[in-house]
């Protein structure tokens, strides 16, 4: 899997590129992803990071760049908490901004020479008219605008307002500055839009200097032509707003002119993305915080064990359209199964432990069973891993009853322990519930790295954890943090159809060398499904904790849910 390489077939950006390299239109490519600090990055990002940063990987020949830029113009919603965790989402996903780091608040003063330009040609206004008023006169589609009386200010009169409006001497909604463009536009973005408001709030970089601060449709595609980004990619509600950000490119003075282009969101079956709701179900506590493994957020799903790698062939195949549609989950989650399947060390953990005794263990003693850690590959190695005469097996692996077709454990029927014997099941014990707490076996001696005798069926083999040294571990399930495809869709809004066993917590039975390992370390649980050691929760040797990534196979494709 490579996926630093361009697909072999371009997507209709990069062939816009590509022709504007060969053209001479530029020389270079520089593109950007502009996150707003007010949240964590989440799976939808990832497609975005992974378009831009890939772009400029993809031309380094002619000196490609992207920029990594903070659009924190803003005061209210923006922390630096947000800044850090961003920074950490980008280089965990593989990518790199070198010296190209950037805040939008730096540009402050620039904005506010455009602005002032502006107001010099007769091109902005300042608005006294309430916010009711402004929506009253903006008309609607069928109907177009009206005049306020401050559209027709002279250029001078505007310069004082403006610069009163600065110092500070309005309160907040008692004026705006607007574009002064068109009111009678068929696209309302161009229905002399606000592009500075008063806020008296502190900002995380400026702190007090100012308390007015620009709107994103005025900011970005300044922002742009300050940086020299030769493309700017975004998503596709951003197209009816194209004309006004080639507006202020048009008549504001800036050093080049960027292109806007726009392409298809990510959106994903059973889960949400907007930054709002995501915070909803933080500060409601319904998750465990950003980097709860149930949501889609960048830090939940390296939590939750997802490679990066994955992530990057998942956002390079679904690919780059000018068509907004919904993918299914189970994409990702075949990504994440296929890379963990090829890279992932072998361990046996048991999740529903029921304990098995080796009644004639005397016979053939073994201290330790030799267990590869990855089928397919020998290159991996094997481990040692001690046994004797007691082992736990997973319930699941043994029936009292069992149809013919089930190959594991029964009444006088074989099974073998993978790396160990095969044995035979003499008998069983039940506690008051009904249930089985004990299974009598006997080991075949001479069946240790041999096949099964004559006259004994033995089909399979079943993972296993020795009482004697194995270690209690806390393993956490996830299911999908929703019931239905389309949270956003739902009647009772996206909180109603929150999964109510979208986590469920297990207290398993693992091999010694689970229980130290490091955390973050990741690997397949034999026949269980993909696991990482937790890393805030996980303490090596003192307190083992596990999240389950994904299962072996697509459990809600086989439910037909
Ligand atoms: P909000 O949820 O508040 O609308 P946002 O997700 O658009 O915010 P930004 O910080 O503005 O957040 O996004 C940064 C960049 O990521 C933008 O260029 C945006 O177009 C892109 N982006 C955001 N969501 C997606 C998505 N689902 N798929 C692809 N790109 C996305
Ligand atoms: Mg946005």
């Amino acid at each position: 899997m490579s996926d630093s390489a361009p697909s072999p077939k371009l997507d209709f950006i990069r062939e816009i590129i590509a022709d504007d390299l060969a053209s001479g239109k530029h020389d270079t490519v520089i593109t950007r992803f502009p996150p707003e600090p007010n949240g964590y990055l989440h799976i939808g990002h990832a497609k975005a990071i992974c378009f831009n940063f890939g772009i400029a990987r993809e031309n380094a020949a002619v000196g490609a760049k992207c920029h990594l830029r903070f659009d924190d113009t803003n005061p209210e919603k923006e922390e630096t908490e947000y800044v850090e965790s961003i920074k950490a989402d980008v280089k965990w996903l593989g990518f790199d901004w070198a010296d190209d780091l950037y805040f939008a608040s730096d540009y402050f003063e620039f904005f506010h020479d455009c602005a002032v330009h502006l107001i010099k040609q007769g091109l902005a206004y300042v608005e006294q008219d309430s916010p009711e008023e402004m929506r009253a006169k903006r008309g609607n589609v069928n109907t177009p605008g009206t005049f306020s009386a401050n559209r027709d200010l002279s250029p001078e009169e505007n310069l004082e307002l403006f610069a009163r409006m600065r110092a500070g001497e309005f309160k907040e909604g008692e004026c705006v500055l607007r574009a002064k463009i068109d009111m009678s536009s068929s696209n309302m973005n161009m229905r002399d839009p606000v592009i500075y408001r008063i806020m008296h709030a502190e900002h995380h970089n400026t702190g007090n200097a100012w308390c007015i601060y620009p709107m994103y449709d005025f900011a970005h595609p300044l922002e742009d032509a300050h940086e020299h980004i030769t493309h700017s990619l975004c998503t596709l509600e951003f197209e009816n707003h194209r004309p006004l950000y080639d507006w202020f490119i048009e008549h504001c003075p800036v050093p080049s002119k960027p292109r806007q282009i726009e392409f298809a969101r990510l959106n994903l079956t059973y889960t949400v993305m907007s930054k709002r709701k995501l915070l909803q179900l933080v500060q409601e506590k319904l998750v465990s915080g950003w980097d709860d493994p149930r949501l889609p957020t960048i830090s939940g799903l390296r939590r939750r064990g997802y490679p990066p790698e994955a992530i990057r062939h998942f956002c390079k195949r679904i690919g780059i359209t000018k068509f907004n549609g919904t993918t299914d989950v189970a994409l990702l989650e075949y990504d994440v199964r296929d890379f963990l399947n090829r890279e992932s060390p072998r361990r046996m953990a048991v999740l529903d432990p029921v304990k098995v005794v080796l009644e004639n263990w005397a016979d053939e003693p073994l201290a330790e069973a030799v267990i590869p850690n990855h089928p397919q590959n020998p290159e991996m190695g094997s481990r040692k891993v001690a046994v004797s005469n007691e082992v736990w097996i997973e319930r699941d692996d043994f029936m009292e009853d069992p149809p013919k077709k089930f190959f594991r454990l029964g009444p006088d029927r074989y099974v073998r322990l993978r790396g160990g014997h095969i044995i035979k099941c003499t008998g069983y014990d039940k506690d008051a519930d009904g249930n089985v707490s004990l299974i009598r076996a006997e080991i075949l001696p001479g069946t240790v790295g041999q096949d099964a005798p004559e006259g004994v069926k033995c089909k399979a083999a079943i993972h296993w954890v020795d009482v004697a040294s194995g270690r209690d571990a806390e393993v956490r399930l996830y299911d999908r943090l929703f019931t239905v495809e389309d949270p956003d869709d739902a009647e009772g809004g996206f909180l109603s159809v929150l999964n109510p066993n979208s986590l469920e917590s297990k207290q398993a039975k693992v091999e010694p060398l689970l229980a130290d390992c490091e955390a973050e370390f990741a690997c397949q649980f034999e026949r269980m499904g993909y696991f990482v050691a937790d890393c805030k929760d996980h303490v090596p040797g003192a307190k083992p904790v596990f999240n389950r990534t994904v299962a072996l196979r697509d459990s809600w494709a086989k439910k037909g849910r």
